[in-house]
């Protein structure tokens, strides 16, 4: 089976994201692979060992974008593709939607397509779905276990309350939630092969598209208000002591 997958590069989740001249910064904290996109990739080999093909890794983003290509390289995947123009530097998740329909269909004969569940910048869990609508293929959000069995995609769906079967012929787009199971770490056959790797850049005159215009802006950025925060630790001469005055405490500041 031939599988896309498509990965967003984002700042590190450690990184502290703050405004600075209305501008969205994370200072000198490295940009990885969305952790989510691992993810969707760990679904992706897992479906190729099984049922064989291609995995190929998409995303649209600057030159820097191929490192985050590159861990996807060097967890397995077959090959990689950047899609990078000026002209997607203020896209909306509807505009990237298109630039990743279009490429999708460039890249031929794609049965599957994963995403992740979220990016953990941007957060909107839409660009999957938006995608799969102008593919006119049908979207299964938050797989937990990828089949596929006599022609059909057979995934089961995982919930806070339970677990979902849920089946579709191909071609189909799929969300990935981290009941998958762990990402695989990257092998060390995989880094060098990674590292040497060419990765093609394909801009939108490639895709043989015009620029999708971006209709969502985001004119103000800013810091959350800041919470001011007292702390009062408690002592006593043994932990029943202590536990006893956490709860008075907690009953006066009407906690519970
Ligand atoms: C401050 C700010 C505010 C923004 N607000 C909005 C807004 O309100 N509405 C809007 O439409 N756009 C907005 N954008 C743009 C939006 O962040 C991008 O369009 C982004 O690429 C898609 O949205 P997301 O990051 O929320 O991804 P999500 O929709 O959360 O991503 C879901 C999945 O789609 C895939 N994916 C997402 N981005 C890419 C990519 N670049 N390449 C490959 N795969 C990808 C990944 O698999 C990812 O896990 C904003 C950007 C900024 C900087």
């Amino acid at each position: 089976m031939n599988i896309v997958v498509c990965v967003k590069q984002v700042p590190d989740s450690a990184a502290k994201v703050v405004v600075e001249g209305g501008r969205v910064s994370w200072g000198d904290a490295p940009l990885v692979l969305n952790p989510w996109d691992e993810y969707a990739v760990e679904a992706a080999l897992l479906l190729q060992e099984a049922a064989g093909g291609d995995v190929t890794v998409l995303s649209v983003g600057g030159e820097s974008a191929k490192e985050a290509l590159k861990t996807a390289l060097a967890m397995g995947c077959s090959q990689a593709i950047l899609i990078s123009d000026p002209a997607l530097d203020a896209a909306d998740s509807q505009a990237i939607a298109r630039v990743l329909c279009a490429a999708i269909k460039k890249v031929g004969g794609v049965e599957a397509a994963f995403f992740g569940r979220q990016a953990i910048d941007g957060d909107m869990g839409v660009t999957g779905v938006q995608t799969a609508h102008l593919l006119g293929w049908p979207m299964l959000g938050l797989a937990a276990r990828v089949e596929f069995e006599n022609g059909k995609l057979r995934v089961e769906r995982s919930f806070e309350e339970g677990r979902q079967i849920v089946e579709c012929q191909l071609p189909a787009a799929l969300s990935i939630s981290k009941d998958i199971g762990e990402p695989r770490y990257p092998s060390f056959m995989g880094i060098r092969k990674a590292s040497r790797a060419e990765i093609p850049t394909w801009d939108l005159a490639a895709l043989g598209i015009e620029a999708p215009v971006s209709v969502v802006r985001w004119p103000e950025v800013f810091n959350p208000p800041v919470r001011e925060v007292k702390t009062e630790m408690i002592e006593g001469g043994s932990p029943q002591e202590i536990a006893e005055k956490l709860v008075a405490k907690i009953l006066e500041e009407k906690v519970l």
